[in-house]
């Protein structure tokens, strides 16, 4: 959320923000309905104000005896009061179409951000690694999964509809496996690690800026008000929700979670293996930090290393791109993508999201602290994924394919898979 007041400053930046981000919106719609609730509200006041100076007066009259002129001033006085109802329901109405304008102000880009439309027009920044060269024939990671039986798309779907799986034996492992190593990897670098609740009130996720936009990827729990999570940032940033913290520091959280999302929108896309599916782990960081935006970019640049690090120890090919506007969400000022290479889809494949929100976020859930002058103001706040799978386990098991059918596994990972260097079909 924008504070309305920089928005009227900023008017136009702000509708150039919502035409690049696709929203449809009109801020100058949104400053009428401000101009107009605040006119109601003096309405109203002014209203409120005239009747009880009659009921003042109304008591001297009566004091003094006066019942002709009390008389007189209770017919004002009830008039005033029968024009109150319709203002407030009036008022009522127009707060509440400000409020439903003002939650779809999206945040502002950075200078650095590229112009774009989709995915496609998002920049490369780096590469690192090299995709492989098989001298064979490889398989992809469907294929690979059936075949060292990994994983089991077939009976996903039985059991729980399209675009669901089982992992099965070692691809159940490895699956927990890439997320401990996460996990290790996030705490090693001073991150807190947070077990969360996944079904979160409407309020949590209004906060964090997920509603009303994304309302439709998440799925609700029937009959309460409570929605599974797509993603832990929601419960991360929500635990310091209407709090002032202490940022001295930048607070570092992670969690490792289940995510669900409806993936509503994707018909037909990414519909081979696991790629897109409803249900997936993921282990997230997230930092909150004082408003400063030399710090903060300092620290998207330290979460976007944990996840090249991360990718690194899984020894596989990626590139860091810079997201364009077009391609980035409601809340998002600045965001890099870490894209892995997939051989199946001769393409890298996006596999990390790291976002600086500033104090767009906090804002919403009321995240505050005192600065060096005592003054409370917003924090800031950031995200990127550490590690998702079943996702990663498309490039981990295509890249490290071998002629004999074997899969190697990295050397970081075996530690944490009882010491197996491969897999063997
Ligand atoms: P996001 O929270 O949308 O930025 O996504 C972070 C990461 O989660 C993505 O880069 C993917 O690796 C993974 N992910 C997101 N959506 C899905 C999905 N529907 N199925 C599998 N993995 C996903």
């Amino acid at each position: 959320m924008l504070d309305i007041r920089w928005i009227r400053e900023n008017e136009e930046q702000v509708q150039r923000a919502a035409d690049q981000k696709g929203i449809a919106l009109s801020i100058a719609e949104l400053l009428a309905w401000d101009d107009e609730r605040r006119r109601l509200l003096q309405k109203a006041e002014a209203l409120r104000q005239t009747r009880n100076r009659l009921s003042q007066e109304i008591g001297r009259s009566m004091a003094a005896g006066n019942t002709q002129e009390a008389e007189r001033l209770k017919t004002q006085a009830q008039a005033a009061a029968d024009r109150l109802p319709p203002i407030e329901h009036e008022r009522a109405e127009a707060e509440n179409r400000y409020t439903e304008l003002l939650m779809l102000v999206p945040n502002v880009v950075s200078p650095d951000t590229p112009a774009g439309t989709s995915d496609r027009d998002n920049v490369e920044i780096k590469r690192v690694g090299e995709a492989p060269s098989f001298p064979f024939e490889p398989k992809d990671h469907a294929a690979l999964g059936e075949l060292h039986s990994l994983l089991d798309l077939p009976r996903g779907v039985k059991t729980a509809g399209t675009r669901n799986y089982y992992l099965t034996g070692t691809g159940a492992m490895l699956h927990r496996a890439v997320q401990q190593l996460a996990v290790d990897l996030l705490v090693k670098r001073g991150f807190r690690l947070l077990e969360v609740p996944l079904m979160v009130r409407t309020e949590a996720l209004l906060g964090t800026g997920f509603f009303p936009l994304g309302a439709d990827q998440t799925f609700k729990i029937a009959g309460e008000d409570k929605w599974l999570v797509g993603t832990s940032e929601v419960p991360l940033v929500a635990y310091y929700s209407g709090q002032s913290v202490d940022v001295r520091e930048p607070i570092r959280l992670a969690a490792a979670s289940l995510c669900f999302r409806s993936e509503i929108g994707s018909a037909g896309r990414d519909v081979h293996g696991l790629y897109r599916v409803h249900q997936f782990a993921k282990v997230e960081q997230v930092v909150i930090c004082k408003a400063d935006p030399e710090l903060a970019e300092m620290l998207l640049q330290e979460i976007t290393a944990n996840a090249e690090e991360l990718l690194q120890l899984l020894e596989l090919p990626y590139r860091v791109v810079a997201v364009c506007m077009g391609d980035m969400s409601q809340k998002t000022y600045k965001q890099l993508d870490i894209e892995t290479w997939m051989p199946s889809r001769q393409a890298y494949g996006e596999t990390h999201s790291s976002s600086n929100l500033l104090d767009f976020q906090a804002r919403r859930a009321g995240i505050r602290y005192r600065d060096e002058q005592g003054k409370l103001r917003y924090c800031y706040t950031l995200n990127n994924t550490a590690v998702a799978s079943p996702r990663i386990l498309i490039p981990l098991l295509e890249n490290h394919q071998l002629e004999d059918g074997s899969i190697r596994i990295p050397e970081t990972l075996r530690p944490y898979m009882n010491g197996m260097e491969r897999l063997l079909p």
